[in-house]
């Protein structure tokens, strides 16, 4: 993935941080300053409204305005070539400081005073250009997701891991991105864990009133069953989809319209022993670009979202086969990732968002060495009756 430097090259002596001021978050409306101005310890007079509030200095806003830019931009003068044709004297996209700060910053400063004060304390004569130099920042959020998908579905599937191969001039190595995924689910420690008493449902719908009778024909099939491709698995390669709630599971995995298969069997396995999961579903929301300590995760959490985005929706049979490339590969990348050690994988379920599905990275054989089934729960129920 392209390198980006989060904060630490700002060049303190472009700007003035030197002020005395102190402000109260009624001057600004960008989410992340208002909470942190909000929750600041500090009560003093704001010099912006003179109401007594919870304040921060100045210097400190401009500080991290700064990290803002410098997370956006970059100065062209350090890597551009000279076009004396240019206004700037320098090819491409960039602009002055005037023009970065009131057009493209976007920073949302209700107060004229405030914005003066902020204007003057960070003005200088110096070019900026996006990072981004082609296109902007969130096409290019956006791209990451797409060119990992274009890569192992048109180019390499098996094999996409070598360094300098697939290699885009934006991207880097598509499997730069996976290892950003792993950092990601560990820094924000995006596990949850399944204990022995937690219920674990299994849903399938079949053709014969009786054809499950027993944990190994409703867990997860046997390899020579596994014929058709799904959104985390290839075909051949067989895991535990389940749901953690009886009527999620039921609705997940039913198709009343199919009445070739007028039945559906219901019933739940416990775990013998602690399960944990890499959770999708309580993914921080995309940080702020003036959050130092957390601005470096922008594009892994957008890049996941895309992922889960994808893997959550609904299956369609007319998809073809190569639409599951990309969720099956970081699928298999969580499933074998000696540093996640995950068992399985919590996600959005395809009929309501805020509903949560799991996969166990579990095939038949496994399922009956590693979860007990429990046969009182096991319900055979007619598909025409959910309609
Ligand atoms: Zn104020």
């Amino acid at each position: 993935m392209k390198t980006r430097k989060f904060g630490d090259d700002v060049d303190y002596n472009l700007y003035n941080f030197d002020a005395a001021e102190r402000v109260c978050s009624s001057h600004i409306n960008d989410e992340f300053f208002k909470k942190l101005i909000k929750g600041s310890t500090t009560t003093a007079k704001c010099d912006y409204c003179k109401k007594v509030k919870p304040v921060i200095e100045l210097s400190e806003l401009l500080r991290l305005i700064v990290i803002g830019i410098d997370y956006l931009f970059e100065d062209p003068t350090n890597f551009k070539y000279l076009d004396k044709e240019s206004e700037t004297y320098f090819d491409g996209d960039n602009f002055y400081f005037e023009e970065m700060f009131s057009e493209r910053l976007n920073l949302q400063i209700t107060d004229k005073d405030l914005y003066n004060d902020i204007y003057n304390h960070l003005f200088n004569d110096s070019l900026y250009y996006w990072k981004d130099e082609y296109g902007s920042h969130t096409e290019y959020l956006f791209d990451l997701w797409k060119i990992f998908k274009e890569t192992v579905k048109h180019k390499a599937r098996y094999v996409f891991y070598y360094e300098d191969t697939f290699r885009d001039f934006r991207l880097g190595d598509p499997i730069n991105i996976l290892h950003d995924v792993q950092k990601a689910i560990n820094d924000f420690n995006l596990f949850r864990i399944i204990v022995p008493s937690d219920k674990l449902y299994r849903c399938r719908q079949h053709k014969e009133l009786a054809e499950v009778k027993e944990a190994k024909d409703i867990c997860s099939p046997p390899d020579c069953y596994c014929k058709t491709n799904n959104r985390m698995s290839a075909i051949g390669i067989s895991m535990f989809y389940g749901s953690l709630k009886e009527e999620v599971c039921i609705n997940e995995v039913v198709n009343t319209s199919d009445t070739t298969m007028p039945f559906y069997s219901i019933g739940y396995f416990k775990s013998n022993k602690e399960l944990k999961l890499v959770d999708l579903t309580k993914l921080p929301t995309v940080p702020s670009i003036y959050d130092e300590k957390e601005n470096q995760y922008i594009d892994t959490i957008l890049f996941l979202k895309e992922f889960i985005e994808d893997i959550s929706k609904p299956v369609n049979v007319s998809d073809s086969a190569i639409e599951y490339v990309p969720t099956q590969v970081v699928t298999e990348y969580i499933k074998f990732n000696p540093a996640l050690k995950a068992d399985g994988i919590i996600y959005p379920s395809s009929k309501a968002k805020s509903l949560e599905n799991i996969v166990l990275f579990k095939d038949n054989a496994e399922c009956l060495r590693d979860l007990d089934f429990s046969l009182p729960s096991l319900r055979v129920m007619k598909v025409r009756q959910l309609k």
